[in-house]
Order: C-alpha cells, then sequence, then structure tokens
C-alpha cells in the first residue's frame, strides 16, 4: 500500500476503466463542495433577509388591494421555493463532504456500486449511481 498512498490514491471506489481518484483530485472536489456550501448558505441568508424585509411588514399593510396582496403571496411563494431549493443543494453538498470524510464517498447508496468517477467529478453531489438515478426518476 505503500506505493498508492504515496501516488496519492485516496480508495475511493471508481467504475471498470476508470482511474483511481487521486488524494488531489478528492481534495480539489471538497473543496469545490466547500465553495459551494459557502455560496448556498450565502443564498439561503440572503433569501431569508429578502423575505423578512419585504414580507416582514404585511401585517401594516392592511390597506394593499387583493390583487397586490396575491401578487405578493404569490412572490413569497416563489421565494420560498427557492430558499428550500438552497436548503436542498445544501443538505446534499454536506452530505458529500461527510462522506468524503467518512470514506463513503464514490459508493451509490442505493447499489453500493461504484458511482463512477466522471460523474462525480461532473456533479460532485451525487450518492446514486447512473442506473439507480434512472430507475428513481421513473417511480
Ligand atoms: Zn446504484
Amino acid at each position: 500500500m505503500t506505493a498508492a498512498a504515496q501516488s496519492g490514491s485516496a480508495g475511493f471506489p471508481v467504475r471498470q476503466g476508470e482511474r483511481g481518484w487521486t488524494g488531489a483530485e478528492i481534495g480539489g472536489l471538497r473543496e469545490q463542495l466547500l465553495i459551494d456550501a459557502a455560496e448556498q448558505r450565502a443564498e439561503i441568508a440572503r433569501t431569508e433577509s429578502d423575505i423578512a424585509d419585504r414580507y416582514g411588514d404585511a401585517v401594516s399593510e392592511a390597506g394593499d388591494d387583493q390583487a397586490d396582496v396575491g401578487a405578493k403571496a404569490y412572490e413569497r411563494e416563489y421565494e420560498l421555493a427557492l430558499g428550500y431549493r438552497a436548503r436542498e443543494l445544501l443538505a446534499q453538498t454536506e452530505r458529500a463532504l461527510a462522506r468524503i470524510d467518512e470514506g463513503t464517498f464514490g459508493s451509490c447508496e442505493s447499489c453500493g456500486e461504484p458511482i463512477g468517477k466522471a460523474r462525480l467529478q461532473a456533479f460532485p453531489r451525487a450518492v446514486l449511481c447512473v442506473a439507480c438515478k434512472q430507475r428513481e426518476e421513473r417511480r
């Protein structure tokens, strides 16, 4: 295992025909995930403060006409949805980071097969292999 350690092999699974992960590649992905997590946290904070700024005084705007209230409610729904989406992304990002730290990164959470290096380099947050992902989407 000395040679593997020296070449920086990180020991995470790859699909047949793919080159093993190097420590540098995993390090790069981890860094990217940390940057993503920071951006997603900022996005969540921004959405929340937007909602608070804009709708915090909703009660005092009793003079608004119905259409206006409706538009505002719709807008609020939309921003809340953005917030949920950002939160979901952040949860996925944090999960990927935890998987790197735990050493389970790279295996499909459903079938246990390697997710594939190419797929993970494109989608570091992926926790399912392509086959399982497609099966899940078909449900
Ligand atoms: Zn799978």
